[in-house]
């Protein structure tokens, strides 16, 4: 099952189409995204069945975040072998921060630079599907409703630049944690264990990786993460970035006002988001 969010209503992707849950199920199932989780197995058993002749087309930059007000944002530093800041074994979890929920966007938001040192993080970003306290890894998939992608943009100077790292204010500026484009449960995927993703810059590769590289692969993060807190439906967990950072370039490399970062995960699809100005407050 694949799931999109279209004016704050869940919809079923199916190819090209889209077909609003809440109407075409005679409301049996919630137009709200966040409500959907504890239907799941019904609405997994119901998506399989729904005729989308006719339904309409999906226009990929009318999509917005397809859990778009998680409760908690669980978010892990240097969780790849290839960038290992945190030596394996050294703890039972990497360093662990939050995304605040306002940073969240669409798979198509407009990234506002606020300083010229804005890095990208391409992750795959796991959705938990029921309340999870102190799950063993070998349930712990069974607890996940399903995987999208995400960017953790990161404005590395309020990061790096004190005298202890700041992490979660740092990747929380507007627009800063992009996700979609949908929900999908790892049924649709050939391996859910060995995801591969990657990230461009105005169509040059920047980090190309596969979740095989994970120092703590997505069970062992969501039973770990459970073992202190307990995980709520619609939770968001990133889990990490492989290394071609812009800051580990040299000279670093930073996002400016026009670049288009595209952010992709096999049989998820992509995010594409282009750089602007960050222009003054709303009102
Ligand atoms: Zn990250």
């Amino acid at each position: 099952m694949r799931l999109a969010n279209v004016g704050g209503r869940a919809h079923l992707v199916s190819g090209d189409r889209i077909v609003d849950i809440e109407r075409v199920s005679g409301g049996r199932f919630p137009a709200d995204p966040m409500a959907v989780f504890p239907c799941w197995a019904e609405l997994s058993t119901w998506a399989a069945h729904v005729d989308v002749d006719g339904a309409e087309v999906l226009d990929p930059t009318g999509l917005a975040a397809p859990v778009p007000h998680p409760r908690q944002v669980f978010a892990v530093a240097s969780n790849y072998r290839d960038r290992p800041v945190v030596v394996e074994g050294s703890g039972p979890l990497p360093v662990t921060f939050t995304k605040f929920p306002s940073s969240l966007a669409g798979p198509y938001a407009k990234l506002p630079l606020p300083t010229a040192t804005v890095d990208w993080e391409v992750e795959l970003v796991v959705v938990i599907g029921r309340p999870t306290h102190a799950v063993p890894e070998d349930l712990a998939w069974d607890f996940v409703a399903g995987v999208t992608i995400g960017q953790d943009y990161s404005e590395r100077t309020l990061q790096l630049g004190g005298p202890t790292p700041q992490f979660s204010l740092a990747k929380s500026f507007a627009n800063f944690g992009p996700t979609g484009p949908v929900l999908v449960t790892t049924d649709e995927l050939a391996d859910r264990d060995g995801l591969d993703l990657r990230c461009t810059v105005n169509g040059a590769t920047v980090q190309e990786a596969n979740t095989r590289q994970m120092i703590l692969p997505v069970p062992a993060l969501v039973s770990r993460l459970s073992a202190v807190c307990t995980l709520l439906p619609g939770d968001l967990v990133f889990t990490g970035t492989p290394g071609g950072l812009g800051m580990s370039m040299r000279p670093p490399r930073y996002l400016r006002v026009g670049d288009e970062v595209r952010s992709h995960i096999t049989g998820i699809g992509e995010l594409c988001n282009v750089c602007v100005p960050a222009g003054p407050p709303e009102p």
